[in-house]
């Protein structure tokens, strides 16, 4: 077995792991060194750093400090490389610790976070796993068991000085257009909750200041939220600073596609075992902006679904031009609405959305006005029959259960 080169105990605080960050910033030293062609393995907490914890209430999703988020395991550097290369990434395998077999998926409440469906779900509520080997359930939603398609939800290169400055700013732009709404635009840097790894003194308030935020997806890859860059995925990562800086955090043992209730997936701390190599120029070699990668050959094999069309026309039944983004929504909506009718509380549907091997596709962008989306909704991890018949819904899981709530204070 490879070695584990960046170790964390779920009992202290992350603060205290020199070998975790929560910021990107190119000033955060190297937390171990590896050669290239080398595996290794490394240590991840959850996302939020451990804030969520197994049990039936919710007010730790509600008071969650989201300026905390991600906590991320690295940078790890390769030596060797230097900017314009080509990181090239082995996703080998990922687990969850033995002590640790469980994770949650939420909804942030609308003002503390919120999320893509937050003017319909407006409080916090979460869901709790649990996994047995590779299949997981959840005593909050009956009725279903599915194997899970494991992943990092964010994983990436540290950025150059010029990229983080391009970063911030555009992103400040952003926020400036509207920055009283709720929930945010942008998060903007941060400094007081910063981690900066090694980093300390004068130098470490420098680089907290500006460090960006590890929410959005941008150029080195990060926050995408990819189920498909599952273990078993090769990843090509630009690389921006000398010695590259891989960092690795947000494991997922399962997510649907768009990861709908941004808290989030299934969430839960591990390891994961990668194997990194260079390819020296490969930036300019293949004119890569944003990464590649090359999906893993094996998945969970879920080849029969409901697919729920949604085009962009809100709610309200305001009509949007070719926006994708509200045509998931209503792909979404109408695959709560159908679920609601076998006995499932909105809220129960919502989650299974976020939680289960669901892809997404977006199908038209040019019929206008209406961009059409799917949501593909696999029935066989189900156990019974969701297909619409003659005579209704034949299963009802009503009253089983349900998720928990906690009101906003
Ligand atoms: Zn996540």
């Amino acid at each position: 077995m490879a070695d584990t080169i960046i170790k964390i105990d779920l009992n202290k605080s992350p603060y205290d792991n020199e070998g975790v960050h929560n910021r990107w910033h190119p000033d955060i030293p190297m937390a171990a060194m590896v050669k290239p062609g080398e595996d290794f393995i490394l240590e991840c907490h959850d996302w939020t750093g451990g804030q969520i914890e197994n049990n039936d209430n919710a007010e730790d999703v509600r008071d969650v400090d989201l300026t905390q988020v991600h906590f991320l395991t690295g940078p790890v550097g390769v030596e060797g490389a230097e900017p314009g290369d080509l990181l090239v990434v082995d996703i080998l395998d990922i687990g969850a610790f033995d002590e640790s077999q469980w994770g949650f998926n939420g909804f942030f409440s609308k003002q503390n976070g919120g999320g893509f469906l937050t003017e319909h779900f407006p409080e916090a509520q979460k869901t709790i796993w649990d996994f047995n080997g590779m299949f997981t359930k959840s005593r909050h939603i009956p009725g279903v068991e599915f194997a899970g398609m494991i992943h990092p939800g964010l994983i990436g290169c540290l950025p150059s000085k010029e990229m983080l400055k391009e970063w911030n700013d555009r992103e400040k732009a952003l926020y400036d257009t509207e920055p009283d709404r709720v929930p945010g635009l942008v998060n903007l840097p941060f400094a007081d909750t910063a981690h900066m790894g090694k980093l300390k003194g004068s130098e470490k308030d420098a680089a907290a200041a500006e460090g960006a935020r590890t929410v959005p997806p941008r150029e080195h890859g990060g926050n995408c939220d990819i189920k498909d860059l599952s273990r078993g995925s090769q990843v090509y990562f630009p690389v921006y600073v000398k010695d590259a800086g891989l960092s690795v955090g947000d494991l997922h043992f399962s997510q649907g596609d768009g990861e709908i209730t941004f808290c989030g997936a299934i969430e839960m701390a591990g390891w994961i075992h990668l194997r990194v190599n260079l390819i020296k120029g490969g930036m300019e070699k293949y004119a890569i902006k944003n990464p590649i990668f090359k999906p893993s050959p094996m998945a969970p094999k879920y080849d029969d679904y409901l697919i729920f069309e949604g085009i962009s026309v809100d709610e309200q039944g305001k009509q949007h031009y070719l926006d994708v983004h509200i045509a998931y929504r209503q792909a979404c909506l109408n695959a709560i609405e159908y679920l609601k009718k076998f006995g499932y509380t909105g809220a129960q549907a919502y989650s299974l959305l976020g939680c289960a091997p669901v892809q997404g596709h977006i199908s038209g962008v040019v019929d206008v006005p209406n961009a059409c989306a799917t949501l593909w909704l696999p029935t066989d991890i189900f156990d019974f029959d969701l297909k619409p018949g003659p005579d209704g819904p034949q299963h009802s899981v009503a009253g089983s259960t349900d998720v928990p709530l906690a009101k906003d204070k």
